[in-house]
């Protein structure tokens, strides 16, 4: 027996000659089959087969049968599965409405608030704006977490530019831990440039030195609110009511001051005059780490939403 004899031995003779060796070798019994040889050729009639039925249906005019039913079920798979999610999505709207209108969102908000950051308006109720009729800012320069890059800081409040003069009360009741009614001395350029350019160098502007950006101001402390210590920040004024004295409480909406720009760079000209107000929370401010979506809603929220008489009602420190 040699090679030749054996090769013929196993493949159909006359149809097609095999494109691989399907012999390993040839032993004394026979030739051995290369099993992964066998799997080919086991595929590549396979494959002549589907070819072949293709052809006759191609042939027959049923090929066109099968793809118009094909084309047909997906079309109308994609149709069914577009109308689902409209419906869905209408749901999900009329749903959202619902909530809305009942204020659950404003709830769900206010909790997912709660867990990104420590302080929420969850927690802080019971305030109303520092200047009559104002709108919390749209703008982020104006908002807390803007960037300070003259003293490479961070702003911790809100600016409200308003009038030269504007009268500034007090967003809830408690008691005066800082006034500069008395005693206030504006810093000279010099000395507040040196300080600007001390702060500048450091990585964040220190306690002290951002206690005489805020010129003439004002701090009231609320006490604890849902266990959280609250305090609010008047700054820039112009001037502060002879009543507000460290010590002495004010109540909700009482006169605190006027709007000014001490502490500023325009300080001594009627320019550039705005509110600066935080509201702090334990230690911190509040809207920290908060984006500009988010701070601005949250400020809104406890500054307008929850202002005005129905509140000045529920707030029992105003009733001293
Ligand atoms: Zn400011």
């Amino acid at each position: 027996m040699n090679k030749k004899s054996g090769m013929e031995n196993i493949h159909n003779p006359g149809t097609k000659p095999p494109a691989i060796n399907l012999i390993n070798k040839v032993t004394p019994y026979g030739p051995e089959l290369n099993p992964l040889s066998a799997i080919r050729k086991y595929v590549y009639r396979l494959y002549d087969r589907s070819i072949n039925i293709l052809l006759d249906l191609y042939a027959s005019g049923l090929l066109y049968v099968i793809l118009t039913l094909l084309i047909s079920a997906f079309t109308l798979f994609l149709t069914s599965y577009v109308i689902y999610s409209l419906r869905e999505m209408r749901i999900e709207i009329r749903e959202n409405k619902t909530l809305a209108d009942t204020g659950e969102i404003r709830m769900v908000e206010r909790h997912q608030e709660t867990t990104s950051s420590d302080i929420s308006a969850y927690h802080i109720q019971g305030f109303i704006m520092p200047l009559e009729g104002a709108r919390i800012p749209d703008r982020s320069s104006l908002l807390p977490n803007a960037r300070r890059e003259y003293r490479n800081g961070t702003h911790e409040g809100i600016d409200f530019f308003v009038p030269y003069g504007t009268p500034v009360i007090a967003a809830k009741g408690g008691w005066v831990i800082h006034s500069d009614a008395e005693g206030y001395q504006e810093p000279d350029k010099g000395f507040r440039d040196m300080l600007l350019k001390t702060s500048s160098r450091l990585s964040d502007t220190p306690r002290d030195i951002e206690n005489i950006l805020l010129g003439r101001y004002v701090i009231l402390d609320h006490g604890l609110i849902n266990g959280q210590r609250v305090i609010t920040v008047y700054a820039h004024l112009d001037s502060v009511d002879e009543d507000v004295t460290i010590g002495s409480y004010v109540k909700q909406g009482t006169l605190i001051g006027k709007v000014g720009n001490s502490g500023t760079s325009t300080a001594g000209t009627s320019e550039g005059a705005h509110l600066h107000f935080e509201l702090r929370v334990n230690n911190t401010y509040l809207g920290k780490g908060l984006s500009t979506a988010a701070v601005k809603r949250m400020f809104s929220q406890i500054l307008e939403d929850q202002g005005g008489d129905q509140v000045a009602l529920m707030d029992k420190d105003s009733l001293q």
